[in-house]
């Protein structure tokens, strides 16, 4: 019997800008495996247009992972190239799969301008020309001065992508224009899921088209070059909207082939349209777990309802309930952490709550944020405009939480899935953990009980809350039944003594 898979989430947006991250995770390894995660979702390594500052996403140059100086600084956000390799080596060590953050569906921070044809489009309906194309002098090409033609000599220009950004005639930086190039199609890539406005192949920078064989080509390259480098155990796909599915599946199936492993790959896909997410998953056939946008956004809200949400509808249209086996459940990310872009954070009484739904149930694979566990303190603009502090304090019992999952959270559930406000589940069991077996409660309301069965195995046996939110001892009856209690909007885990 293989442990529970349970995911960390091994960065947040505000991370210090000091390139510690992969220090870090050499120092941690041993502890994250012993309190039971099993994989690391790292951040992007690679360098972006911000250099030593940029998260990542904005990726510059994937062949350079903080080796090279370029875009102002040789090593990333996170740390060097060499600390990198040693940090995967010491996840491995710990038996810590690694999941690596791969951006494809854009480039920015370009080195060069060059002449290209250009293409304006309607904004509400982008498949809608408007006008002629006309030329226009670009800043989209990417020759990497720094890196000097290593690992790679492909040059990045106008034919590998579909759409650019550059000022308009006024000076808004927002500006984005349709490249002309005959051979692949004089519109925007029509296989894209994404279909707001029209077409949602263009997010941002410079958008890669797949369509160029080339292009695809250059993505293999670097995937081999990669995989050789630090033999990761799975991918997670950015920004799947704007991509084209087929391709990436292509991808998939060559890195899959070159790894001869079983790679987890995890594909963002965000939307809170179950319909969407499951149209998805028929067209990447099993090659992905898809993270569950709707449950987070259920979390969310009902952090802000208090009792008035109905609890047992967290789960309708979400990936757990439809689709468990392709499901990533989270309570929150980079993207939804506060003053950020997706801004949706779940109130702080809720999330040992939350927490406990994505780690102690058997439906989904769980993928705990950073800030849940280490906290967190920053500083940022918001929405409003104004400078906000935010301090972020660690997820109450989320360690105990995450050791019972991999100890003990094992066998057959039962659902009591019976009050709008109180629910709770059981897990019966199984022989190769010793002592395992849970009862959790949790309630957005009052103080409360739920009456359950864990199974005749554990008759007689006397059961305690690991959150120690209630202090009682409960003893199971002899048809393996028992009365577990929780307190007011708080939840409670009983475990063997
Ligand atoms: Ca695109």
């Amino acid at each position: 019997m293989t442990p529970n898979e349970t995911i960390m989430q091994f960065f947040h947006w505000y991370y210090p800008a000091d390139g510690s991250l992969w220090n870090k995770l050499k120092e941690e390894a041993p502890k994250l495996k012993e309190m039971g995660i099993t994989t690391l979702w790292l951040p992007p390594a690679y360098k972006s247009c911000e250099g030593g500052y940029g998260v990542g996403y904005g990726v510059y140059d994937l062949f350079d992972l903080g080796e090279f100086d370029q875009q102002g600084s040789v090593r990333t956000k996170y740390g060097t190239k060499d600390e990198y390799v040693q940090a995967v080596e010491a996840a491995h060590q710990n038996e810590l799969k690694v999941i690596v953050d791969v951006v494809l569906n854009h480039r920015m921070g370009a080195d060069e301008t060059e002449k290209v044809l250009v293409q304006d489009q309607d904004a509400h309906d982008r498949l809608k020309k408007v006008g002629e194309p006309y030329e226009r002098e670009i800043l989209d090409k990417y020759t990497f001065p720094g890196r000097k033609g290593k690992y790679s000599q492909y040059i990045w220009d106008f034919q590998s992508f579909s759409g650019v950004n550059d000022k308009d005639d006024l000076g808004n930086n927002e500006h984005f224009y349709r490249v002309i190039h005959d051979q692949y199609g004089d519109n925007w890539d029509e296989s894209v899921l994404g279909k707001e406005n029209g077409n949602f192949d263009y997010l941002m920078g410079c958008d890669v088209d797949f369509r160029n064989p080339a292009v695809r080509e250059e993505l293999k390259n670097w995937l081999s070059w990669y995989y050789d480098l630090i033999k990761f155990d799975g991918i997670r796909l950015d920004a799947i909207k704007h991509m084209n599915p087929y391709v990436i599946n292509e991808l998939l199936d060559y890195t899959h082939n070159i790894a001869n492993k079983p790679l987890l790959n995890v594909a963002e896909e965000w939307t809170q349209d179950i319909g969407e997410l499951l149209h998805y998953k028929e067209i990447s056939q099993g090659r992905v777990q898809m993270f569950d946008v709707p449950l987070h956004y259920h979390f969310n809200e009902a952090s802000l309802a208090g009792n008035q949400y109905d609890i047992r509808r967290l789960f309708d249209n979400t990936l757990m309930q439809q689709s468990p086996d392709r499901c990533i459940s989270f309570v929150e990310n980079h993207d939804t952490q506060p003053l950020q872009m997706l801004e949706s954070p779940v109130d702080f009484w809720f999330k040992p709550l939350a927490n406990a739904i994505i780690l102690l149930r058997e439906q989904g694979i769980p993928c705990v944020f950073y800030t849940s566990f280490y906290g967190a303190k920053y500083t940022d603009k918001g929405k409003d405009g104004q400078e906000h502090e935010v301090e972020l304090v660690p997820v109450p019992h989320l360690y105990e939480m995450i050791k019972v999952r991999r100890y003990l959270s094992y066998g057959f559930q039962r659902d009591y899935f019976d009050h709008p406000n109180t629910i709770g589940w059981t897990r019966e069991g199984i022989g190769e953990f010793e002592n395992s077996g849970c009862a959790v409660v949790l309630t957005n309301g009052s103080e409360g009980y739920k009456d359950m069965e864990l199974g005749k195995r554990h008759a007689g046996q006397t059961f305690i809350d690991v959150t120690k939110n209630r202090q009682e001892e409960i003893t199971i009856n002899e048809d393996g039944w028992a009365r577990f209690t929780v307190n007011g909007r708080s939840v409670s885990v009983w475990i063997r003594k």
